[in-house]
C-alpha cells in the first residue's frame, strides 16, 4: 500500500435513494428526502490495504471506516470474533457446510457493539458531545458504554418490557435512560421531542446517521477474511433494522469493486412470524414494508415494525437473489437448545431463529445441502435469561441423586 494513504479514505457521504451528495466532513443525519445515508470512500486507494498482520479488532480495516485519526478510535476490543464450523449441527439440518459467526463473543454482548463504536468515534471525533437513541435494548446498551468509554453523554429510552439487564449496562455507564410504555416507536418520538432542548446531542436512533452501518458491514469484511478471501454461497441474518444486512451487502459490494473477490453471496432475511414486515413485502414484491399492527416476539432485537431502511433490506435481497424468511417463537427456542446440545453454543433468540429458517429453506428446496452457510448469531443467550423455561429437580442437602437418567 502506499505510504500516502491515509488512515480513512472515506469521501463523501452519499444519498441511495435520491442520489445527493453530502459532506462527511460534519455531523449529518439523513439525507433531506428522508433517506438513511451511506459513506462512500475513495476505493482505489483502499484496495492495496494489508490486513494480514494487524490487530484482531474491526479497526484492522481502517481504511474502509470513517475515523480520520488513530487517536479517535474508542475501541473496547471489538471485532475479530470466531467463525465456527458446526459439524454435528449442519448434518443435522442437512447443510454440513455450515459456519456460524458468533457475535456473543463481543463487548456488551451483542453485535451492537460494532455500530456503537464506530459511530461513536465517529460522532466524538466531529465534537459531538452527547448522543441520544431510542432502542430495544442492545443497541442502548452498546452506545451508552462506548459514549462511557469516550467521555460523551448518553441519553436513552426503551419499551418496559426490554431485556432487563440492557438497562443495568445503561444506568451503570451512567446514560440518562427512561423506560416507555410502549413500543421502540414511542421512544424514538420521546427521544425526538428531548433533542430539541439538546443542540449538542446527535441523533443516532437507528440509520438516522450514516455510520453505524460502517461498524456493521465489518461483519462481511471479517466471514470473507476468515473464509481464506472466499464468499461463501449464503449468509443468514436475524432483521430488525436491517443495518447488518445492508452493511454486509455492502462490505461485498466494496471487496468487488476493491477487485478482491467477485462474492455471488445470497443474502437472507430471517424474522419472527410476530413481527415480520420485511418477509411480507419480500413476498408481495413491494419495495417498502408495511408495519404490522401489533408487532410481538421473543426475539426483541428483531421486533422492529417498520425499517427506515426497509428499501435498502429489500433491494439487497434482491441484488443477491437472497430471500426473507419467517418462523416462530416456538421454533427459534427449540433452536436455541438444539443448537447448545449439538455444538456446546448458547445462542441469543434472533442468531436462533436463523437456524430455525434453515429447515425451512431446506424443506422448501431453496437451500440443495451442497452451500456454503454463514448464519450471523448476533448475541450471547447469557443476555436473555429467560429465554430457557428451567425445570430442575431440588435435592435436600443430606439427599442423595437418583440413578443415572
Ligand atoms: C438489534 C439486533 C438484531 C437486529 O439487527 P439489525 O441490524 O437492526 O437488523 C438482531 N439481533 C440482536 C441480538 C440485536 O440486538
Ligand atoms: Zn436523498
Amino acid at each position: 500500500m502506499p505510504e500516502s494513504t491515509p488512515f480513512s479514505t472515506l469521501s463523501h457521504l452519499e444519498c441511495p435513494k435520491c442520489g445527493a451528495q453530502l459532506d462527511a466532513a460534519v455531523v449529518q443525519g439523513t439525507c433531506s428526502c428522508g433517506s438513511p445515508l451511506l459513506a462512500r470512500y475513495d476505493l482505489a486507494a483502499a484496495r492495496g490495504m494489508a490486513v494480514a498482520g494487524r490487530e484482531a479488532t474491526l479497526w484492522r480495516y481502517h481504511e474502509v471506516l470513517p475515523v480520520a485519526s488513530p487517536s479517535a478510535v474508542i475501541s473496547l476490543g471489538e471485532g475479530m470474533t470466531p467463525l465456527l464450523p458446526l459439524p454435528v449441527h449442519g448434518k443435522r439440518l442437512g447443510v454440513p457446510d455450515l459456519w456460524m459467526k458468533d457475535e456473543g463473543l463481543i463487548p456488551t454482548g451483542s453485535f451492537k457493539a460494532r455500530g456503537a463504536a464506530v459511530g461513536v468515534s465517529r460522532a466524538a471525533e466531529l465534537g459531538v458531545r452527547g448522543i441520544a437513541m431510542p432502542t430495544n435494548g442492545n443497541a442502548g446498551a452498546a452506545w451508552a458504554l462506548y459514549a462511557a468509554r469516550a467521555g460523551i453523554r448518553s441519553l436513552i429510552a426503551m419499551p418496559v418490557d426490554a431485556p432487563v439487564i440492557t438497562r443495568a449496562e445503561c444506568v451503570a455507564a451512567g446514560a440518562e435512560l427512561y423506560l416507555v410504555d410502549g413500543l421502540i416507536s414511542h421512544a424514538g418520538a420521546l427521544i425526538r421531542e428531548a433533542l430539541k432542548q439538546r443542540p449538542d446531542y446527535q441523533d443516532v436512533s437507528t440509520l438516522k446517521e450514516p455510520y453505524r452501518i460502517e461498524g456493521k458491514k465489518t461483519m462481511g469484511y471479517e466471514i470473507v477474511e476468515q473464509l481464506g478471501m472466499r464468499a461463501p454461497d449464503v449468509i443468514l441474518y436475524p432483521t430488525g433494522g436491517g443495518v447488518g444486512l445492508i452493511g454486509i451487502h455492502k462490505a461485498l459490494d466494496e471487496m468487488r469493486e476493491m477487485g478482491w473477490l467477485n462474492p455471488e453471496t445470497r443474502l437472507v432475511a430471517v424474522q419472527a412470524e410476530g413481527c415480520r414486515p420485511i418477509v411480507d413485502a419480500w413476498q408481495a414484491g413491494a419495495t417498502e414494508s408495511v408495519a404490522p399492527a401489533a408487532p410481538t416476539t421473543v426475539a426483541f432485537g428483531i421486533n422492529v415494525p417498520k425499517p427506515l431502511g426497509d428499501f435498502l433490506i429489500l433491494r439487497a435481497l434482491a441484488e443477491t437473489s437472497g430471500t426473507a424468511v419467517a418462523v416462530t417463537d416456538e421454533e427459534l427456542l427449540a433452536a436455541q437448545q438444539e443448537l447448545a446440545r449439538d455444538e456446546g453454543t448458547f445462542v441469543c433468540p434472533e442468531g436462533a431463529a436463523c437456524f430455525a429458517a434453515l429447515v425451512r429453506l431446506r424443506e422448501s428446496g431453496w437451500l440443495n445441502g451442497g452451500e456454503r452457510v454463514v448464519v450471523l448469531n448476533t448475541g450471547t443467550g447469557v443476555k436473555y435469561p429467560d429465554t430457557v423455561r428451567v425445570s430442575v429437580p431440588t435435592v435436600p442437602a443430606d439427599g442423595a441423586l437418583p440413578g443415572p437418567r
